[in-house]
């Protein structure tokens, strides 16, 4: 990748994981007075680290400070400025590049070379390019002079710790808004070392808090009357609830929520490229991604030819140690994730699909899911249905363009499909019917921090990323550019 990594070998970042990680309020690490968290390696079942959490009074001083701030400093200063504080996150991620991808493959899971060439890097990214946009507000469109919406709460979930804290913060500030935000419960240790990197570049006390907690913490942060603007990333079960709870509230809401994303193959795709954005989109963080290709949808001319392919090339996926730079499949991210994928998977067999699964030895220690592929799905089995956040694909067939469109859609979700053919033509007119916020032509998992990247029906609303990202932060009703 483009970034320089830091020079220390992993032992040296494993070195650095702290036995202690505490909340970052008002600019300064206080202990919480919540009950202490244990932060659990999955790749081993072993504990990593303590994290201090925070009570609803913590949380009053956190969205305090946050306003203080916001009328305070932050409101004083031009965007050029801001931008500044920006690059210097972004800088400052870059620099620590090793140390965070090492902390995050053990604190999530997920293979080092992932965190490596993905997680760290996107993150970085995200701040340089909204750290662009921080003196150029006046080119969005909401008039000369966009005023931010004020405090943000922001809550997100445990598959892109760094990544969802990135995404949720460099738009808050670019715009001008301060923030108090919640990382997963299971993942709370890549933020607070971002909380580090932001007090090196010397934010004004109060503009970013980072309050680690449970969804009791969540729950309370998103109820609190302080706050402007609400942002959350999860499940939808909680996002409903959120929903309900700011209803009447005023409070701006954008929602980024689970999928049950289609991957559509046609006869006349390249087959091999094909194979590989189908492992890409099922096995990439073990599918525990909401944009995840978890339905295979194969015209059925190319099924069996298509599925020998795909067999034999997830059966050379090498599942294992996070640190492992071979490794290409890492761990579930706990033991309750474990818990619903191996149920759901049960289920798929009880419903009558067909299970295969990767011969790939698992480790014994840690929680681990050999990547398993069902045919002979039907749209009416729970795998096919529900979001499974796990390294298993349904594949179904079709044989007309309509037919997988309507399977396509055949789903309360609406976040991400893509499409396999060598006919453009086709490709843009499924493009155009798919119920998707995100649709790839010939590809899956290509972010930018650019793109508007968002859902429709019970995958949420609101858009994060590119111009429509910034707008979510903006005191403006132009639904349009909102999303
Ligand atoms: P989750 O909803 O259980 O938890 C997400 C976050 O919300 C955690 O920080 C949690 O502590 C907090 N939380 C829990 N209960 C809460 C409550 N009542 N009020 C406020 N906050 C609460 O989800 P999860 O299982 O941690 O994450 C996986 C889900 O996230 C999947 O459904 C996935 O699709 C979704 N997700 C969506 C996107 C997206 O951009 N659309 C990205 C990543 C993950």
């Amino acid at each position: 990748t483009e970034w320089d990594y830091a020079p220390a070998p992993e032992s040296e970042a494993i070195g650095r994981v702290k036995e202690r990680y505490l909340p970052f309020i008002d600019g300064k690490f206080v202990e919480g007075s919540g009950d202490d968290l244990v932060s659990v390696n999955p790749g081993r079942d072993e504990p990593l680290s303590t994290v201090s959490t925070v009570s609803e009074a913590d949380l009053d001083t956190a969205v305090h400070a946050a306003r203080q701030a916001y009328e305070g400093p932050w409101s004083r200063l031009s965007g050029a400025e801001r931008g500044k504080y920006l690059f210097r996150i972004a800088r400052g991620i870059a620099e620590r590049s090793r140390e965070l991808a090492v902390l995050e493959a053990l604190d999530n899971g997920k293979p080092i070379k992932e965190t490596r060439d993905f997680d760290v890097p996107t993150a970085a990214q995200h701040f340089f390019y909204h750290a662009g946009w921080a003196d150029k507000l006046q080119h969005l469109g909401h008039g000369p002079d966009p005023k931010p919406l004020g405090v943000a709460g922001q809550v997100v979930p445990w598959n892109f710790p760094l990544l969802m804290a990135a995404w949720k913060i460099a738009p808050a500030l670019a715009a001008g808004n301060t923030v108090v935000i919640k990382p997963a419960e299971t993942t709370p240790l890549s933020a607070l070392v971002l909380a580090e990197i932001i007090a090196d570049a010397d934010l004004p006390p109060g503009v970013v808090n980072i309050v680690p907690g449970a969804g009791d913490v969540g729950a309370a942060l998103v109820r609190h009357p302080g706050l402007d603007k609400v942002a959350f990333t999860g499940s939808t079960t909680v996002g409903k609830q959120i929903q309900q709870t700011l209803a009447g509230t005023g409070r701006k809401l954008t929602l980024e929520l689970g999928g049950k994303g289609a991957t559509i193959v046609f006869s006349d795709a390249a087959i091999d490229q094909a194979v590989e954005g189908i492992v890409n989109a099922i096995f990439f963080n073990a599918g525990q991604v909401c944009c995840a290709g978890s339905r295979l949808l194969v015209q059925e001319s190319i099924a069996e030819e298509l599925l020998t392919r795909l067999r034999e090339r997830v059966d050379t996926l090498r599942v294992g140690d996070p640190l492992d730079k071979n490794t290409d499949v890492g761990a579930i991210n706990s033991r309750s994730q474990w818990d619903k994928i191996t149920e759901l998977t049960r289920a798929g067999v009880d419903e009558g699909a067909e299970l295969w699964q990767s011969s790939c030895p698992l480790p014994d220690k840690g929680f681990f899911v050999a990547p398993t592929i069902f045919t002979d799905a039907t749209q009416t089995m729970r795998i096919a249905r529900e979001e499974i956040f796990g390294p298993v694909l349904s594949v179904i067939t079709f044989r007309t363009p309509d037919e997988a469109l309507a399977k396509a859609n055949n789903s309360p979700y609406g976040l991400s499909a893509g499409v396999w053919t060598e006919k453009g033509s086709r490709a843009m007119a499924m493009a155009a019917r798919l119920r998707a916020g995100v649709i790839w032509d010939n590809t899956w998992n290509r972010f930018d921090p650019a793109a508007p990247f968002g859902g429709y029906q019970e995958s949420g609303f609101g858009r994060e990323g590119g111009p429509s990202g910034l707008a979510a932060y903006l005191d403006t009703d132009d639904e349009a550019l909102i999303g």
